[in-house]
């Protein structure tokens, strides 16, 4: 079968042939139909080897969605057959997170050497690929695959960092969205969905401003100095109730900091290189401000991000490519000239 892989340090991913995978006891063959490409894949690809602790080859996508091939023995064989989207953040599904639902944040996963799919087990940018449980299945019904694909990621992520802090977005409120790529263009959905608050969004260039307010943002901004105090008038000083900072360099950190009003949350999502810091004291960040650095989402999150696709509230602007264009896709995103998310449409 095809697989989209990152075989070597600081190389770009590359289409090879391997062999399929049978499912073991336990496991599900997924036949892939959609993957998506997230920011986080260029962030491993860039790491320096010393870093670098997710094994090569490694066959990328932590975004997927497929029909069910076949299941390993003990797994009930009426899901052969069923359209799924995979939950990616796999956890041991025993401990007192997993049994929340909370498989992200799993406190068995590191030592059972438990790792996503594509962040060090084969991933879905693959013709077919293993998923460890049906547990971490989410049936997508007559959702379309290409939209499917990104919830589990970038409609999942964010959804999880927006939802902890919904009882703070009532009218009246201010989110900031800084960052609106594949992430952030669903994260201003899940905000305008679900919350009271205006939404004000920041990014660096004019194409990504225009797909802010196509998916509904009140105000599309420049993420420069200018928006401290654009941010400042449209809150008549108030500051914002909410910061979700899509990119996570230090600039939109200290940008995020500046335009955080007091008692607000600041939800770092992205991954910037350089180990970017916030400021955190009296005189440097707002009083009773809160700072979170979330990961990925809880299992039952993705029903609800799913159901709210399903209702139409949430629509992912795709830009697909096939299996062997994986690569070209690749360049854009990390070029940033992708507009939404890229899927690979197998
Ligand atoms: P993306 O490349 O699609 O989007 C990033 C956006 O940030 C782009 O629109 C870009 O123009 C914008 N940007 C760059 N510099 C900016 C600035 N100074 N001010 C404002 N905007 C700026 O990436 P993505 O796939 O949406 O991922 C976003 C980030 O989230 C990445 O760092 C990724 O690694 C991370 N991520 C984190 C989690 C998590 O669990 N915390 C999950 C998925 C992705
Ligand atoms: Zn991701
Ligand atoms: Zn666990």
């Amino acid at each position: 079968m095809k697989a989209v892989q990152y075989r070597e340090i600081g190389a770009r991913p590359e289409v090879v042939e391997i062999d399929t995978p049978e499912p073991k006891p336990g496991e599900v063959l997924l036949k892939v139909t959609a993957a998506g490409l997230c920011h986080s894949d260029v962030f491993i690809m860039q790491l320096p080897e010393d870093q670098y602790t997710y094994g090569l080859p490694l066959t990328l996508g932590h975004e997927g969605v497929g029909v069910v091939e076949a299941v390993g023995a003990g797994v009930d064989t009426s899901l052969v057959g069923q359209a799924m989207a995979v939950y990616g953040p796999w956890g041991c599904g025993i401990c007192e997170r997993c049994a929340a639902g909370q498989e992200n944040y799993c406190l068995r996963a590191a030592e059972l050497g438990i790792t996503p799919p594509g962040l060090g087990s084969p991933g879905s940018m693959a013709e077919y690929m293993i998923v460890d449980s049906p547990r971490h299945l989410v049936p997508i019904g007559d959702l379309d695959p290409v939209q499917a694909a990104p919830l589990t990621d970038a409609g999942l992520t964010p959804y999880h960092a927006i939802k902890r802090s919904l009882p703070k977005l009532v009218g009246g409120t201010t989110a900031v969205v800084l960052g609106v790529g594949g992430l952030g263009h669903v994260g201003i959905q899940i905000l305008k969905a679900l919350s009271g608050a205006q939404v004000v969004a920041l990014d660096v260039s004019d194409e990504k401003l225009a797909l802010a307010r196509e998916v509904g943002a009140d105000h599309a901004l420049m993420s420069d100095e200018s928006a401290v105090e654009a941010v400042r008038d449209l809150t008549k000083g108030r500051g914002a109730d909410l910061v979700v900072d899509f990119a996570g360099i230090q600039p939109t950190i200290d940008l995020g900091q500046k335009v955080l009003g007091v008692g607000g949350d600041f939800s770092l999502v992205g991954i910037g290189h350089g180990a970017p810091t916030a400021k955190v004291g009296f005189f440097q960040s707002p009083y009773e401000a809160s700072f979170l650095v979330p990961y990925w989402g809880y299992r039952q999150e993705l029903f609800e991000v799913i159901h709210l696709a399903q209702q139409g509230k949430l629509t992912v602007h795709t830009e697909t490519f096939s299996v062997d264009k994986a690569p070209e896709a690749y360049g854009k995103l990390w070029d940033g000239t992708l507009r939404g998310r890229a899927v690979v449409q197998f």
